[in-house]
């Protein structure tokens, strides 16, 4: 029934489309919902390779990603080179920020064996199913987005980049059939993007190459750390103050100065109230995070001290757990061949995997098929 009822919508609105539907049903699903045993659980997470990672990247980001690689999942992480061209980019700058990033991935302890670890523009078909994505969006809908209404208002001239960046994060996902996004909750919006278009691709094309990606937040406040100078706003790395971060790269003394001047409130004790004292919770989150601690544990052990004196427990905490992580990275950037075989051996498998979704989208959609069909169970891994 479900068939005929499509077959006549179909009909009715793309008359020459109804030829191809026999043909397309063969690429494509019906069954969209994520993690299900035709959409096997995997998770896809990007980094831009933008200037210094601060901690908020690493607890956020970089920790998260080895956590997730730990619990046995199936993990895509890729250094968003093309998402960066967004804003203007030194070209040599670029570079060494992609091998300083996948650096400090290794470093954190993500294994290039069990996570798929690679840079975007490395695999082409980010690209390509950015394009086909790109003309099912609307232009009214990625205008609409906060994130592009903030940028594009600080710019004269708006690169168009900037409004299809949603749409490349989708293709970015739906490219390897992702079932899950690792993403801070700045990006949760961007996936809705993602929802919606793989909504107009079963409308229009009555099937479903991929599944509805769905925002793998952690639950541990790792996703929210804040600036150290005004806990209203986020960690950034683009904040133009450069004592809101503490950096991957600042060693231990300019760790515990930073903590030192962190912007608290004119209570003392320690407490962890979030909404009411952003800027102490803020603390008290970055030291559970470092010392593996709940904020109950920490709240407790800093009973009997002031603020200042907890900034200074704070700071040890941090610096035990940044100062190895900063060293075995300085190591591996010492390295770079070893770097660059990582990333092209995590191209390789990307591309394989990419390349299965990708022609079942352009059989879909109709593209003249142009080569042979990629080997599905050399796709598998
Ligand atoms: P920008 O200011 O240029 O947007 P950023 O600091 O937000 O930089 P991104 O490169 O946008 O860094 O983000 C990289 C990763 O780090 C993303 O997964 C993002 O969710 C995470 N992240 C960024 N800022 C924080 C933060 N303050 N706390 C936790 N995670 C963060
Ligand atoms: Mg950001």
């Amino acid at each position: 029934m479900e068939f005929i009822r499509r077959s006549i919508i179909n009909f009715k609105q793309y008359p020459h489309r109804l030829f191809y539907y026999g043909l397309r049903r063969n690429y494509c699903t019906k069954n969209g919902e994520a993690e299900s045993e035709e959409w096997p659980r995997r998770v896809v997470t990007g980094l831009q390779p933008t200037g210094a990672l601060h901690v908020g990247n690493y607890f956020g980001a970089l920790r998260r990603c080895v956590r997730l690689q730990d619990t046995g999942d199936d993990l895509m992480i890729f250094i968003a080179d093309l998402h960066s061209l967004t804003t203007h980019q030194n070209p040599q700058a670029l570079q060494e920020n992609s091998m300083e990033l996948a650096a400090l991935l290794l470093a954190s302890g993500v294994d290039p064996e069990r996570s798929v670890v690679f840079v975007q523009s490395a695999v082409a078909r980010h690209a390509e199913l950015c394009w086909l994505l790109a003309c099912l969006a609307t232009q009214a809908r990625l205008a609409h987005l906060p994130q592009y209404k903030e940028k594009a208002a600080t710019l004269k001239e708006v690169p168009l980049g900037l409004l299809l960046y949603p749409v490349l994060q989708a293709a970015d996902v739906l490219v390897y059939g992702a079932t899950h996004v690792a993403v801070g909750g700045d990006q949760a919006q961007h996936l809705q993007v993602a929802a919606q278009l793989v909504r107009t691709f079963r409308h229009r094309y009555g099937c479903q190459p991929f599944p509805t990606p769905r925002a793998l937040l952690p639950d541990d406040g790792s996703d929210r750390i804040r600036s150290l100078r005004d806990p209203s706003k986020k960690m950034s790395k683009s904040d133009p103050d450069g004592k809101s971060r503490i950096l991957l790269s600042d060693p231990d003394d300019v760790i515990a100065l930073k903590i030192r001047k962190a912007v608290t409130d004119f209570t003392p004790q320690v407490t962890y109230e979030p909404d009411t004292r952003p800027g102490v919770s803020n603390l008290v989150t970055l030291h559970c995070l470092a010392a593996g601690l709940t904020a109950e544990e920490a709240v407790e052990e800093a009973a009997a001290l002031t603020t200042a004196q907890y900034k200074q427990v704070v700071a040890r905490a941090l610096v035990a757990e940044l100062a190895p992580l900063r060293e075995r990275a300085a190591d591996l950037r010492r390295r770079p061949r070893l770097l660059r075989d990582v990333l092209r051996a995590g191209a390789a498998r990307a591309r394989r995997r990419a390349d299965a979704v990708y022609e079942r989208v352009a059989a879909a959609v109709g593209l003249a098929p142009h080569a042979p069909p990629a080997d599905r169970a050399r796709a598998a891994r």
